[in-house]
């Protein structure tokens, strides 16, 4: 009698421990199922679970622990431009293969496969649009297409804005995250830092503001080029900025390099930095610093000494 009930009680807890089992495993492959179907995020950092809904209206950034969540470009327009504002410049601008580059595959088939993956021309977006009604000419980068290289469309497309914003007198920013320069297209694509920062010049020599905000990561000939130009250089917490890999650094020098090497904390630290600014605060930031900056020739004074200047020019 003793015994049965011994057994008895073995196996309900037997059935206990596989109706656990069977549960736990069931909810997990549902919270899988879930986070692949895209209905809940889980944070690469902190691992906690975010229901996708109320992490976009977080901007992409964790609420647990605050880590910035890669956003594509289109995201990145939606935050910062206001609403049926946006133009995009440039669209039909599309890269080709002058140099036939093949690595593991061809560079023809890289490309297309990444446009019809991710339904994008090339790795910038370009464009005009309004800033809390400020008008500003934008570019935003796309690491999701081929690590948000610079090749020659990239490069003409910037180009491009930047003297569309001198011509009419717009502030620049450009959303930079990239891995650099496009090796694929060779000496083409390293000509593109040359050809940007020219444009660029050309905007400063207008008394323009310009406003790089660099992302995760920033590196390479973008870094070392319009990224590093800005007359007010912003960055998102914790993003990787740096010419050269941690790896390559480390190999040569011999030495083991600090835990903050190549962050946005250590680069404000040493002043390649202006400031650090959460992506939950970055419109209004920017918008207060064009505010400060806009161009001072409309205001009642200058016009006013305008006139006279012009009355006593013509007077002589
Ligand atoms: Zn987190």
């Amino acid at each position: 009698m003793a015994n049965n009930e011994e057994s008895r009680g073995l196996k309900s807890l037997f059935d206990w421990f596989a109706n656990r089992r069977k549960s736990g495993s069931t909810s997990l492959e549902r919270q899988e199922r879930e986070i692949a179907d895209g209905l809940w995020h889980k944070c690469s950092k902190c691992g906690v679970l975010a229901y996708t809904k109320d992490l976009k209206a977080n901007q992409m950034v964790c609420v647990e622990c605050g880590h910035h969540n890669r956003v594509d470009s289109d995201e990145r327009i939606r935050q910062l431009i206001d609403n049926n504002t946006w133009k995009p410049l440039d669209e039909h601008l599309r890269p080709t293969d002058p140099l036939e580059f093949r690595d593991r595959k061809l560079y023809s088939d890289r490309l297309r496969e990444t446009q019809d993956k991710i339904g994008l021309i090339d790795a910038v977006r370009t464009g005009l649009g309004q800033i809390n009604s400020l008008p500003i000419a934008l570019g935003v980068m796309d690491f999701r297409f081929m690590g948000g290289s610079m090749g020659s469309v990239v490069g003409e497309r910037l180009t491009r804005m930047i003297e569309q914003a001198t011509q009419r007198r717009y502030p620049v920013v450009i959303i930079c995250t990239s891995g650099g320069a496009r090796m694929q297209e060779g000496m083409l694509s390293l000509m593109q830092m040359a050809k940007i920062s020219a444009a660029l010049q050309r905007h400063k020599d207008a008394r323009l503001l310009y406003i790089p905000v660099l992302t995760n990561p920033t590196t390479g000939g973008v870094t070392a080029s319009f990224a590093m130009l800005g007359d007010i250089i912003l960055a998102e917490p914790k993003a990787t900025i740096g010419f050269a890999g941690r790896r390559v650094i480390e190999q040569t020098l011999r030495e083991k390099l600090p835990e903050n090497f190549q962050t946005a904390e250590d680069l404000l630290q040493h002043g390649f930095v202006d400031d650090i600014v959460p992506r939950t605060q970055l419109k209004n930031t920017l918008t207060q610093l064009i505010a400060l900056h806009q161009p001072v020739l409309t205001t009642p004074h200058m016009v006013l000494w305008e006139t006279m200047s012009l009355t006593s020019t013509a007077a002589e």
